[in-house]
C-alpha cells in the first residue's frame, strides 16, 4: 500500500500520521524499511510509529514482533530493535500497527533568512512549528524556511482552506534545463553575474508569494506536509543524520565544504535541513539520538556528482554522520560499524534469520566489499537498487514453503 492511500484512508476515519516524509508516493514497508524521516521535530522516523508488525521470515515462519508495548514504551527485544530500518534484511513486513494522531489542520509559509540570521534563529522557529525544512541555497548563502504551524481554536472557526503553492512537473523540468544550461555549459562562465541574479530571483521567490508567514496556505496536515503529487525528476540524494547537539558546527563544516567547491557545484546543488526526534531502531540515521539531517541534493543532469558527494566526506566522519539508507552512501563497513553502534549485531540477526540471504539486495551488499572501501559509491535515485519487488520476494518464500512442504510428506 501506498503512504498517499494510507493518508487518505486515515483521514476518512479521522485520523493522520503525524510524520510523512517530503512525498507519499512511496510503500509503507519502503518508509519504514529505510527510516524515512519528515520535518516533526517532536517525532522520530515513519519507522518509530511501528507499534507492531508482522514479519515473513526467510523459513517461511510467520512471525509477530512488537516494537512497543500499549503504553508505548520500546521493547528491550533485539529484534524489535533490527526489524525497525531493515532494508527488507530480515522478511517481508506483511501487516502493521501505527501509532495516528487526530487529523489536523496546518498553517504553511515559506520566508527567506541570510545564512547568519537562520543560524541564530532556527531553535526558535523549530519551537514554534510543528514541522519545519530549511533549504540552504550555497550560490546565495541563504536559507529558506518552510514551516507549518498548529492552527489556534479562533483562527479553526474562521479560517478557510487556502491551496498549497505546487511545483509542477513542467516548472521543475524547465529549471532542471536552465540550470543546466547556465551553470554546466561552457557559456555558463561568461554569465555568471546574470546567473547569480536570475537564479538568487527564481530560488527565493518562486513559491513565496502563495504561501507568505501573512498569508499562510491552510489545509489538512497531510496535505501540507508532504507533497501528493509524483515529482519523478531523477536526481542524487545523500542524507546523513547528526547529533542534534553538534547542529550549528556541522552545518557551519558544510557551508566550508561548498566554499571550496567550484562555483558551478554552488548552482546546481542545496542542502535540506531537517530535524527529528530519535529512534529506537538500529539502523535509523537518528538512532537513540535528536537529530539534524542534512541532505545533499543534486538534479541527476549534472556531472561529477560522485566527486561533489565525496568533498563532504571528511565533515561527515568528523561529526559522525550516520547515512539515510534509503539514499545514497559513500561510508564502508567499517565506517557504518563506528557511526552505527548496533550494526554487527544487526549483522548476525540478519545472518540468523536468513543465512542463505534470500533477502540479499546489492546496495547492503556493496557495504561489505573492498570496492566500497574508501571510494564514493553511488546509488542512482530513485530507487534503482532493489533487487526485486517484495512481491518477487514473497512469492519464493511461498515457492520454498511448499517445497519445504512437499519434503516432509
Ligand atoms: C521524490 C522522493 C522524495 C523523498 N523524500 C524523502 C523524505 O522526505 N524523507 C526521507 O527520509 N526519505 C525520502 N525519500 C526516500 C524514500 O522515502 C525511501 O527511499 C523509501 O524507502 C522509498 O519507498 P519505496 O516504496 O520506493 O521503497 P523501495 O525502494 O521499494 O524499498 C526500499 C527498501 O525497503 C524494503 N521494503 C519495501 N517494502 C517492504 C516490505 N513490505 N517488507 C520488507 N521490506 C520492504 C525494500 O526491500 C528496500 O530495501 C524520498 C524519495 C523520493 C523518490
Amino acid at each position: 500500500m501506498k503512504v498517499r492511500q494510507l493518508c487518505e484512508m486515515l483521514d476518512r476515519l479521522g485520523y493522520v500520521l503525524p510524520v510523512l516524509g517530503n512525498v507519499t508516493g512511496q510503500s509503507v514497508g519502503g518508509v519504514i524499511s529505510t527510516g524515512t524521516h519528515g520535518k516533526n521535530v517532536r517525532c522520530g522516523t515513519l519507522s518509530s510509529l511501528v507499534q507492531s508488525m508482522t514479519l515473513i521470515l526467510a523459513s517461511g515462519k510467520v512471525q509477530n514482533v512488537a516494537l512497543r508495548d500499549e503504553s508505548g514504551n520500546i521493547s528491550s527485544d533485539p529484534l524489535s530493535c533490527a526489524v525497525g530500518v531493515s532494508l527488507g534484511l530480515l522478511g517481508v513486513i506483511s501487516t502493521v500497527t501505527l501509532r495516528v494522531v487526530p487529523k489536523h489542520r496546518l498553517a504553511y509559509s515559506i520566508s527567506h533568512l541570510p545564512f547568519e540570521i537562520f543560524i541564530n534563529s532556527y531553535e526558535e522557529i523549530l519551537r514554534k512549528s510543528e514541522h519545519v525544512a530549511f533549504i540552504y541555497y550555497p550560490f546565495v548563502d541563504a536559507v529558506r524556511v518552510e514551516a507549518s504551524r498548529t492552527l489556534s481554536e479562533e483562527q479553526e472557526k474562521s479560517t478557510k482552506n487556502k491551496a498549497m503553492p505546487r511545483q509542477t512537473r513542467l516548472k521543475l523540468f524547465f529549471a532542471n534545463i536552465f540550470n543546466y544550461v547556465l551553470f554546466e555549459s561552457w557559456y555558463g562562465k561568461y554569465f555568471s553575474p546574470v546567473i547569480w541574479l536570475i537564479t538568487r530571483y527564481i530560488t527565493l521567490t518562486d513559491l513565496s508569494r502563495e504561501a507568505s508567514i501573512n498569508k499562510p496556505a491552510i489545509d489538512k496536515s497531510y496535505k501540507v506536509v508532504a507533497c501528493n503529487v509524483d515529482l519523478d525528476i531523477e536526481h542524487h540524494e545523500m542524507e546523513y543524520g547528526y547529533d542534534y547537539t553538534d547542529t550549528v558546527e556541522v552545518i557551519q563544516a558544510y557551508r566550508k565544504v561548498f566554499r571550496t567547491l567550484p562555483s558551478h557545484y554552488q548552482y546546481s546543488s542545496f542542502l535540506d535541513i531537517r530535524f527529528s526526534a530519535g529512534d529506537a531502531a538500529w539502523l535509523a540515521a537518528s538512532s537513540g539520538r535528536q537529530t539534524v539531517w542534512l541532505d545533499l541534493i543534486r538534479p541527476n543532469v549534472h556531472k561529477n556528482t560522485e566527486l561533489f558527494m565525496a568533498a563532504f566526506k571528511t565533515t561527515i566522519i568528523k561529526y559522525l554522520g550516520r547515512p539515510h539508507l534509503g539514499k545514497e552512501n559513500i561510508l564502508d563497513k567499517s565506517e557504518l560499524e563506528r557511526c552505527f553502534p548496533d550494526f554487527a549485531e544487526f549483522v548476525k540477526i540478519r545472518d540468523e534469520l536468513d543465512p542463505q540471504k534470500l533477502f540479499a539486495n546489492k546496495y547492503f551488499d556493496s557495504f561489505f566489499t573492498s570496492s566500497s572501501s574508501g571510494k564514493s559509491m553511488v546509488c542512482r535515485f530513485p530507487n534503482k537498487r532493489s533487487e526485486a519487488s517484495v512481491w518477487e520476494i514473497f512469492d519464493t518464500i511461498m515457492k520454498v514453503r511448499n517445497n519445504q512442504e512437499d519434503e516432509t510428506e
